[in-house]
């Protein structure tokens, strides 16, 4: 593997983090998706292999948390791993940011995205390392290896591993670190177009992992309330409007129950409202608790939706594919979607 000068410094200076430190926090970010959990489990696999193959690191503990629950079609990944759930054990939450000397941040780096862990993580005085393919808005930390140039952060996180010890990274590492990279590629069909993607992935396929028994645990055993969900979606709420090539659907609360809602039901979904012809951004709506609205953003064709999200929901995230807790009701939310929306297309090239 051939790395970039300013990549070998960040990585050296991460490893020396990490053979500095003994109690190592894993950390990343709200409703996990499969590349949080990728990057953030591989590194704690990889280390207790270091441990196993090379008696290296033999004191350092390693946790992993994340503010929220696994969703199912995650659940094989971290149900035999000793992992940390924030929502249901907030006080061991506390402790762990408590206990820390050295917090790994994957997949995110605005403390936002820690939800109720915010304020732990803030005010932790363990020295602070983020790997991650977001924009960077916040650069407040010990250590960042930020490229927005990638497919994920687990192929980040594949980087470091690889340079600090290939030989540590087998087929138990490679499954997380695999999964992460064809989660957040849509299975190599977006953020794609980068050589070092393929790379990482035929060293990963190498170590023995079968990539398509791993698909279909993934993504090809639905649950049927969620392909019932996905029905009425589909058929009773998706609203297109063609003249300004935008799409949307809303979901209440009392709907999602009676659909027999679960968390992870609706991972990208949205993406059904953005591939229709003419469409150039989609929006989802789902109502939560406490007035707030969770709004999932699509785009494409040069259409950029994470300074949308950014500037007038509150959140953020990628070029095309970004996400926000909006506070207020989804009718609100929506409307300020079409007013922007309407205000805004004529200025992309893509839709004249
Ligand atoms: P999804 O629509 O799948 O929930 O999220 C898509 C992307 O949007 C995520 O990968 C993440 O980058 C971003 N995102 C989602 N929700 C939020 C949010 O509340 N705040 C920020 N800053 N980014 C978000
Ligand atoms: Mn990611």
């Amino acid at each position: 593997m051939e790395f970039k000068k300013e990549e070998i410094i960040i990585f050296e200076e991460i490893k020396k983090y990490i053979y500095n430190h003994n109690n190592i926090l894993i950390c990343s970010h709200k409703s996990p998706d499969g590349d949080a959990i990728g990057s953030a489990i591989s590194i704690k696999k990889f280390i207790e292999n270091c441990r196993n193959i090379n008696n290296d690191l033999v004191n350092t503990n390693v946790k992993v948390l994340f503010p929220t629950e696994i969703s199912y079609q995650y659940k094989w990944l971290t149900e035999n791993e000793d992992i940390i759930i924030a929502e249901t054990n907030l006080k061991l939450a506390e402790e762990a940011f408590k206990s820390a000397d050295l917090i790994i941040a994957s997949d995110f780096n605005e403390p936002l995205r820690l939800s109720m862990c915010k304020d732990f993580f803030e005010t932790s005085k363990a020295k602070k390392v983020v790997i991650d393919h977001h924009p960077l808005f916040n650069n407040e930390y010990d250590v960042i290896y930020n490229s927005t140039e990638t497919s994920s952060a687990s192929e980040l996180v594949f980087n470091l591993l690889s340079y600090i010890n290939l030989n540590c990274i087998d087929d138990v590492v490679a499954i997380y670190l695999y999964i992460g990279i064809i989660t957040d590629t849509g299975s190599l069909s977006y953020s794609c177009n980068y050589a070092s993607t393929y790379n990482a992935i035929s060293i990963l396929i190498g170590t023995g992992i079968k990539g398509d028994e791993i698909h279909n645990k993934i993504f090809n055993y639905f649950p049927i309330e969620k392909t019932r969900l996905l029905g009425h979606i589909l058929k009773d709420k998706l609203v297109v409007n063609p003249e300004y090539h935008y799409s949307y659907y809303t979901l209440t609360k009392k709907e999602l129950c009676e659909y027999g809602y679960k968390p992870g039901y609706l991972s990208n979904v949205v993406n059904y409202a953005l591939n229709i012809n003419n469409i150039f951004v989609a929006a989802s709506f789902e109502e939560k608790e406490d007035g707030i609205t969770k709004i999932s953003f699509r785009s494409r064709d040069g259409y950029k939706v994470n300074q949308i999200a950014r500037d007038y929901f509150g959140g953020g995230g990628h070029m095309y594919a970004s996400g926000a807790d909006y506070k207020g009701s989804i009718e609100d939310a929506v409307k300020l979607f079409e007013e922007i929306i309407k205000l805004n297309i004529n200025k992309i090239d893509c839709c004249r």
